[in-house]
């Protein structure tokens, strides 16, 4: 079998993927830290592991068709990408964004599938969601397109075929408002998503799950060094669900959190955001549905920039917990020139590849955001388990098994990783997350 090459790998990709640039710049990171390792493999090599682990198994596609508070119709596109279920039930959250397109959701659903290995629990990997902008709705039209969106989706998911969950523009309001349709179709009562009120099947520390998760990991990674966060300055980008509750818990260790950010700029308040200021942020943005301008009202010595993002303030430390691609080679080589010696990925591929390889040669501690974040869809596959046995877990045992998870990944990371004075959290994560995926494969034979 002829060895793979990255070039001809990716033009190959590229050709059959036309027009899908998020997908092609996921896989390509991925791919250079393989395709050495399948190389030096040759059972993964011969059994084109790689080829087939780059081609989704399934992708759906439908018609959202709701009527909004004026009386006109209206017509979305929804998507569900079923990318791998070699390893349990595809699952992997939904994402309501304007601009969310396939390519968007096959990346996601890509590195959904090496991230949900990574966790050990049996989970296959998907990402589905619409074009659907939430911004601006009102309350009864998130409703109806929600329960449109889950009208057609419902045929194509089940509890033990595909649990879809929550990402941007889908939290906890919305997953209702989809389970509730999906048991009204179905006429029946399975956890069929997660992310689900506590009242009807939800987990606790679910919410706090994917924030609570990647400062765990940061925790990990500062252990290697024999450090910790005390007295270290963080920024965050992001003020969701998952900024929030990194915020949260870096203050609870000690961290002085400087930053958040949403779509139109970033807020910097030099004091530190401290949990009473955090409970302002979360009104501002879960209740009052506004910009983070408007903290500047209550906490004058904060600052709200437009345009921008917190790269550029000087910290120890660095979150980005908002979207993909909000961080890129200028910022990360102004974080290095400011001394940030750690960057933890809440979001999903919030660093271009240029700026991976700024953290790389600066040999900084790195940590994906399949390892990182990996700490929410954990917690989702917790849920399913309390849903399976009808019963609940409390909020201590669940984020005591979140710690637990969380350790497992980053000594994964450390196995595949460790380099010689650092450790490569992407080729170990890349690498870890692969290998249960490719030895499934191998063992079903050729499908
Ligand atoms: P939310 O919708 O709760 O929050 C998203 C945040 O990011 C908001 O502050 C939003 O600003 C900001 N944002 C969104 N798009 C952009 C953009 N194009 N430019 C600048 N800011 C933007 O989503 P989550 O917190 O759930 O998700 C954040 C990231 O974490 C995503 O990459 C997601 O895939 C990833 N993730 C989420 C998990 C989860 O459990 N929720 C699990 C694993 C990863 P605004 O307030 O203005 O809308």
């Amino acid at each position: 079998m002829q060895k793979l090459e990255l070039n001809s790998f990716m033009q190959g990709l590229i050709r059959r993927n036309p027009g899908q640039p998020e997908f092609h710049q996921a896989v390509e990171e991925v791919a250079e830290k393989l395709i050495p390792f399948i190389n030096e493999n040759p059972k993964y090599l011969d059994a084109s592991i790689l080829e087939r682990m780059t081609e989704p198994d399934r992708v759906i596609s439908f018609r959202v068709t709701w009527m909004d508070d004026d009386g006109n119709i209206r017509v979305n596109r929804g998507h569900r990408v079923q990318f791998n279920g070699a390893i349990g039930p595809y699952k992997g959250g939904l994402r309501f964004d304007k601009s969310v397109s396939l390519g968007t959701l096959k990346f996601l659903g890509f590195e959904q599938v090496l991230k949900n290995s990574l966790t050990t629990l049996p989970m296959g990997g998907a990402k589905g969601g619409s074009d659907f902008n939430p911004k601006g709705k009102s309350e009864a039209e998130i409703m109806r397109f929600c329960q449109a969106f889950m009208t057609e989706l419902y045929r194509y998911i089940g509890k033990d075929t595909d649990v879809p969950a929550g990402d941007i523009g889908v939290g906890g309001r919305e997953v209702s408002f989809m389970f509730g349709q999906y048991r009204r179709i179905a006429n029946e009562y399975t956890g069929v998503l997660t992310g689900k009120n506590l009242a009807f099947g939800g987990s606790n520390a679910r919410t706090e799950a994917t924030g609570y998760g990647s400062v765990y990991f940061a925790k990990e990674m500062l252990a290697v060094r024999n450090d910790d966060f005390n007295g270290k300055k963080a920024v965050v980008s992001g003020s969701g669900n998952v900024a929030q509750y990194t915020v949260e818990k870096l203050i609870q260790l000690g961290a002085t959190v400087l930053t958040v950010s949403d779509r139109g700029g970033f807020l910097h308040d030099p004091d530190g955001i401290d949990a009473e200021k955090l409970a302002h942020i979360q009104q501002l943005k879960n209740v009052d549905r506004v910009s983070l301008g408007e903290y500047t009202k209550k906490y004058p010595g904060a600052t709200y920039t437009e345009g921008e993002r917190p790269w550029g303030v000087k910290t120890d430390l660095a979150f980005p917990s908002a979207t993909q691609n909000e961080l890129d080679e200028k910022d990360a080589e102004t974080l290095m020139a400011n001394g940030c010696i750690l960057v933890c990925e809440g979001a999903n591929m919030p660093s271009t590849n240029k700026a991976v390889k700024v953290f790389e040669k600066h040999q900084i501690m790195y940590g994906p955001g399949k390892a990182a974040n990996a700490g929410g869809v954990a917690i989702s596959g917790l849920e399913m388990t309390q849903n399976s046995m009808r019963l609940q877990w409390s909020f201590e045992e669940v984020d005591e098994k979140l710690q637990g998870i969380m350790k497992k990944i980053h000594a994964k990371c450390m196995k595949y990783g460790q380099e010689d004075g650092w450790v490569d959290y992407v080729k170990g994560a890349n690498i870890g997350g692969f290998v249960k995926v490719a030895d499934a494969l191998l063992a079903y034979g050729v499908i």
